[in-house]
């Protein structure tokens, strides 16, 4: 039987894992939130980010959302199949939807959603928000008020032969 400590001595997933938490420690460094991540295609670092909420006053800029951005512009195209995301920390909800969005192939991360929740982020209630009916939430309260041309955009959408789809 092989040693599996051997074997992840090997494994390429750790390099990478290091480097977003080495990230994610200069981040704190330079006064931002302890998070980074890579974006990496067959073995090569395509993009990097940290996190940029307070920086930026950005909700949304977090480390895994900043290394899809630039994974985008750097590749030149929306689909990121085929690419891994190395996060120092396990995503959050927005942040597996950023990746699903970009239909990248493997999400590998280092510390997970408690050691984010024991440092004072949400990541771990939002999953457990996530699992509960939204209808009980206090906030954001989600609301469906449908208008009359609700639908419209998505008539206009299927007639447009030159959409590019995604
Ligand atoms: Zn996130």
């Amino acid at each position: 039987m092989s040693d599996p400590s051997a074997h992840a001595a090997d494994d390429g997933d750790l390099r990478w894992l290091e480097a977003a938490v080495d990230l994610a420690a200069q981040n704190v460094r330079a006064g931002g939130g302890p998070f980074g991540a890579i974006v990496v295609r067959n073995g090569r670092r395509v993009s990097s980010g940290q996190n940029r909420v307070t920086r930026d006053n950005d909700p949304t800029a977090h480390a895994e959302v900043e290394a899809i951005r630039a994974a985008g512009r750097a590749l030149g195209t929306f689909d990121l199949s085929g690419t891994v995301l190395y996060s120092s920390c396990e995503p959050c909800p927005l942040c597996i939807s950023a990746a699903l969005w970009g239909r990248v192939e493997r999400v590998v991360f280092a510390a997970n959603k408690h050691d984010a929740a024991a440092a004072g982020f949400d990541d771990s209630a939002f999953y457990e928000l996530l699992a509960t009916d939204r209808a009980s939430w206090s906030m954001p309260r989600v609301e469906e008020r449908r208008t009359a041309d609700a639908a419209e955009p998505f008539l206009l959408w299927a007639r447009d032969e030159g959409r590019i789809r995604y």
